[in-house]
This record gives C-alpha cells, sequence and structure tokens, in this order.
C-alpha cells in the first residue's frame, strides 16, 4: 500500500511506495529502490554519486544494505564509489568504468536539468576503484523473509537485469522499459538482441502486476502510467 511520508534533502528525495519499499530520487530525475527484508536491504541502483545516497540510505534503514545495479549507466550506479563494491552483470562493468558514466563532471552534468539545483562537483562522490560481484540471470538476492530474482534483459545496455519479488508481484526495471527505452548508445545491445530480451522478460509476465522503472515512476500491467503524485522535473521517463 502506498504510503504519502516524503523525506527530502538537497540531493534526495523518497517516499515509501509500498511497506517495505522506499523509492529515493535525485536531483536530474533519476530513481532508486530500497527494499527491505527481515534480515536485510536491497539497494536497487545508486543514482549518479551526487551528494551521499550511501548516508541517506543509512538514514532509512538499520539493516545490513547489498547494492546491485540494473546496469552500468552514470545515473544508475553511482552510489558504487561510496560502498566500494557493487552487484553487476559482468557485460556492464567496462560501461561503469568508462569515462563517460564514471567521471565526475559528466555525472554532474546529469542534474544540469534542473538549474535551479546548486550541486557542484565538490558534491560529487569521487570515482575509485569498485569490487564487482556478477550477477546472472536466475540469480536470487535473499532478504530473509522473500527474495528477488534477476532476469536479464540487454537491450539498452548489454549487461541490464531487472530484479523481480514474486511475493509482493513486482519488478524493478531500471532502464529495460522505460516509456522511450533508449537504444544505440555505446555499451547497447542490437534492437534484434533487445526485442528477443523482451520476449523472454515477457514470459515472466504473469508474476507481476507493477513495474517500477528508473524514470517517471510506475508502469502497472497493460497500462504504463506516469506517477503523477510524484511528477517531478526530468522524471519523464527519459532513459538515461
Ligand atoms: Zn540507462
Amino acid at each position: 500500500m502506498e504510503q504519502a511520508s516524503v523525506k527530502e534533502t538537497k540531493f534526495f528525495r523518497s517516499r515509501k511506495i509500498f511497506d517495505n519499499v522506499t523509492l529515493i530520487s535525485c536531483i536530474g530525475g533519476a530513481q532508486c529502490y530500497l527494499i527491505e527484508g527481515k534480515e536485510r536491504a536491497l539497494l536497487i541502483d545508486g543514482l549518479t554519486g551526487v551528494g551521499s545516497l550511501r548516508a541517506y540510505v543509512r538514514e532509512l534503514t538499520d539493516l545490513p544494505v547489498l547494492f546491485v545495479v540494473t546496469h552500468g549507466h552514470l545515473d544508475h550506479a553511482g552510489a558504487a564509489y561510496e560502498y566500494g563494491e557493487c552487484f553487476i552483470h559482468p557485460a556492464d562493468i567496462e560501461l561503469m568504468y568508462s569515462k563517460q558514466h564514471s567521471d565526475r563532471k559528466e555525472r554532474l552534468g546529469f542534474t544540469a536539468s534542473e538549474p535551479q539545483n546548486k550541486a557542484t562537483l565538490e558534491d560529487v562522490v569521487p570515482e575509485c576503484p569498485v569490487k564487482t560481484y556478477p550477477v546472472y540471470g536466475g540469480d536470487i538476492f535473499d532478504l530473509g523473509d522473500f527474495c528477488l530474482e534477476v532476469i536479464e534483459v540487454p537491450g539498452h545496455t548489454r549487461g541490464t537485469i531487472v530484479l523481480l519479488d514474486r511475493v509482493h508481484r513486482v519488478v524493478y526495471s531500471g532502464d529495460t522499459c522505460n516509456a522511450n527505452t533508449l537504444l544505440g548508445f555505446p555499451g547497447s545491445a542490437s534492437v534484434e538482441e533487445y526485442l528477443e530480451a523482451l520476449c523472454h522478460f515477457q514470459s515472466y509476465e504473469t508474476e507481476f502486476e507493477e513495474m517500477w522503472g528508473g524514470h517517471g515512476g510506475r508502469a502497472a500491467q497493460g497500462r504504463k502510467t506516469a506517477d503523477s503524485e510524484y511528477a517531478e522535473p526530468g522524471a519523464g521517463g527519459v532513459g538515461g
């Protein structure tokens, strides 16, 4: 059940979308999810690294936090430089380390769509070597009382994954199926590979009723709906 409480700081804004799930968004409009189980929590995606997401998450939960990225883009992997480790599909590790997706100026540039923000280069967590743990389709994150399962959906990037919670019937999709999913970037799969991956993802469609992505809110089964109660500048389904 969705709740209205909002926690806002200079760099982040969050609200509960389910009793055990917090949606966190950053300047520029990317969003990530903190999923809390009985024994541990899973942070799905890590925004840009502008401001300390790790400190923000620590205010939200006392549980040990595992960190996984749906793909290696700069607006999803920023917290890797704070945690010093992350779960990631191996096909996206090189992409995550590329200058375009790790450089502080590039990550600060993601905030430019909100010129009223006052972020500076000093606010950006410096890039550093990250211990990467590989994840593949079928892998499970066990949070104690329920699990999230990895599904590979290469397209937007070759290493894109989504995470399926069969108990609560929700999937967290990163940029896999945004309103305007972007292909043709360095690191993207071909259109043919993306189509094949979407058909594979579709085979899970009876297992979930809602899909929460990396930009622009929620898409329910059978109908895409902007999450209008939480509309934000720059959050209109941009597929970065
Ligand atoms: Zn992306």
